[in-house]
């Protein structure tokens, strides 16, 4: 059984596809969609050599050879054109790695209809890289697991090329259209873990007070978007 985090990623890999989970790790994720009969084909990539062997014991003890290739890659370098991937899944790394590994294997996104990603912190920055590289945030969840919180980004590539606002970058663009407990928790445990830097910097006074001033203002915006 898939954690609430996995579970929400794997609700968005379509039926039939053919998906590669890059840092897949335990290849949890495509065996269990595997079993599930929801996948056709699937590459789990990883880049270090123990959790590949991980990937290739977990894939052979549920008989999943023929459906489930494990590769030790370095990101999008795990697939080639004949795998015929059509969604592309990056979970559990930080958003600056995640689009790193999209920057770097560009090539190798041509017939990727659908992105997953599951960035555990960097989400802006990696919402940058999709707008930047004509990618449209289609949806994304925001998930609680044990004192964790998660975003998921789903995103697909756009004929038009169009610019997502730093606002949108920063919260979401799809999470600002419904917000919701866990949104609201996210940032308000977000303003008070910056209020208490504001406040370590006011004491040594050694930043200058324009600069805190910039802070206070940013969090203004923040404590704006949970009102
Ligand atoms: N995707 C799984 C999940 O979400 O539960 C596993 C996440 S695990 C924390 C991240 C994995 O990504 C690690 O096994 C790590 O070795 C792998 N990884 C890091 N950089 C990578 C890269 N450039 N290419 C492939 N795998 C990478």
């Amino acid at each position: 059984n898939l954690s609430k985090r996995l579970a929400t990623v794997a609700s968005y890999v379509p039926a039939g596809a053919r998906m590669a989970d890059i840092g897949s790790d335990h290849a949890y994720l495509p065996a269990a969609l595997a079993l599930q009969k929801k996948i056709s084909y699937a590459v789990a990539g990883e880049v270090v050599k123990g959790p590949y062997e991980n990937a290739v014991s977990e894939i052979k003890g549920h008989g999943l050879t023929d459906l489930i290739k494990p590769r030790l890659a370095d990101g999008l370098a795990a697939i080639t054109p004949a795998d015929r991937i059509d969604t592309v899944v990056a979970a559990g790394m930080g958003g600056t790695l995640i689009a790193e590994i999209l920057e770097r294997g560009k090539d190798r996104l041509q017939g990727v209809r659908r992105l997953v990603l599951q960035p555990n912190v960097g989400e802006g920055r990696l919402r940058r890289w999709l707008m930047d590289n004509r990618y449209q945030i289609m949806a994304e969840q925001i998930v609680a697991e044990d004192d964790h919180i998660y975003e998921i980004i789903v995103a697909e590539p756009s004929v038009v090329s169009f610019r997502y606002s730093d606002y949108e970058l920063m919260f979401g663009p799809r999470l600002l259209e419904k917000k919701g407990p866990v949104f609201t928790a996210k940032w308000r445990d977000y303003i008070k873990r910056q209020q208490g830097v504001i406040h370590q910097m006011e004491q040594a006074q050694k930043v200058p007070v324009a600069r805190i001033a910039e802070l206070k203002q940013k969090l203004a915006l923040v404590a704006e978007a949970i009102d």
